[in-house]
């Protein structure tokens, strides 16, 4: 604490990421990383962009990022003026708190959700409602049938998991025609559906996706946001405010190849949801409880160990994974999907603590 500090400092709660521990070769199953490799292509792209001597580096990057929405936005079907880039989705996101969400009604999101919303809320001075996930730890849409500053949830919602089909979404977008809908969908390529291709249909729609899960580009900060033109224009009007030129020109080449490459990322992601299945079926029989996830973590509770002991007597062994003490959810765990070796050194570990 400083007597320099502003008055907003004094009020934050940052957001606490998972631990990015210094050890060799940690099992880390804690911050959601892809475990595979980016696309080759998208390495390569790295290596182009950066040429013999790094001389593009003298220049800014394109403040746009318009070869890259381009190529986003003909992946998706969807025009130009219709996404937005931005430096990770968490920027993207905080930027729509400041765009869209500051209104005076509360926005409402889940209780269980992206701890970062709160953070967020905070800062921008957006004040909020939680509505509770039912006891499986569903989101019921028609909970948010009130009028309120706009609604914001990731799909499939994190830490749980749980995905909601595309038919919810828009009987959420259709109860809330007045206020903004965000879908954060940092997980949807794990197996859920996108939202994308409603942005046409709902102008109070934006939904949010990243390079950092699905496309292994975590490292690379690279997020969009997709909806109508003029919620676009909102989000360039903060950026343009903040920072002009967020992506720089090595991120914006790799994830530009990166949507090149499309087969690249089925494969990963299909790897992934095959371990993800395989480690949910090694888990219950060891007695946890696992929510069923169409993401790239698991979220397990054990009836007879403490969440908390558990995930320390795991970082003893040098695996990683994260325990959030908060409400509700203080006894379970989150389980980023590995490898299959990183899986089994898992199981071989939890099952040597609970003999
Ligand atoms: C990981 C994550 C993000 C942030 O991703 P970045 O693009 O790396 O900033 C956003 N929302 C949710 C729900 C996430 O889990």
């Amino acid at each position: 604490m400083s007597r320099f500090w502003s008055e907003i400092v004094h009020g934050l709660t940052p957001y606490v990421p998972g631990e990015q521990p210094a050890l060799a070769h940690p099992v880390k199953l804690n911050t959601n990383e892809n475990p595979y490799p980016p696309s080759p292509r998208a390495v390569e792209a790295i290596r182009r962009e950066l040429g013999e001597d790094g001389a593009s580096l003298r220049k800014y990057p394109d403040p746009t990022a318009r070869a890259l929405r381009e190529a986003v936005a003909k992946h998706h079907g969807v025009r130009v003026d219709q996404v937005f880039a931005g430096n990770g989705s968490d920027e993207v996101l905080a930027h729509a708190f400041a765009a869209l969400l500051k209104h005076d009604r509360p926005i409402r999101f889940p209780d269980i959700t992206y701890s970062f919303y709160p953070v967020y809320a905070q800062l921008y001075g957006v004040e909020y409602e939680t509505v509770a996930l039912n006891s499986d730890f569903a989101i019921d849409v028609d909970d948010y049938r009130a009028p309120s500053g706009g609604v914001l949830l990731p799909n499939p919602n994190a830490p749980t998991g749980r995905a909601l089909p595309l038919s919810e979404i828009e009987v959420l977008l259709k109860a809330n025609p007045d206020a903004p809908v965000i879908v954060d969908e940092a997980y949807v390529d794990f197996g859920a559906e996108s939202a994308v291709n409603l942005i046409d249909a709902y102008p109070n729609l934006l939904v949010v996706q990243t390079t950092s899960k699905a496309r292994s580009l975590a490292g690379m900060r690279v997020g969009f946001a997709f909806g109508d033109a003029a919620l676009i224009e909102a989000l360039t009007r903060v950026k343009d405010s903040f920072n002009s030129y967020p992506l720089d020109r090595l991120a914006q080449a790799a994830a530009l190849a990166s949507y090149e490459d499309d087969a690249w990322f089925e494969q990963s992601c299909a790897k992934v949801v095959a371990s993800r299945e395989k480690l949910t079926a090694q888990l219950q029989p060891l007695g946890f409880d696992v929510v069923p996830s169409a993401a790239n973590f698991v979220f397990a509770k054990h009836p007879a160990h403490d969440a908390a002991t558990l995930a320390a007597a795991l970082k003893a062994k040098e695996i990683f994974v994260r325990h959030f003490k908060l409400p509700r959810i203080d006894q379970h765990l989150r389980i980023s999907i590995g490898t299959p070796d990183e899986c089994d050194a898992l199981v071989t570990a939890l099952s040597e603590i609970l003999a």
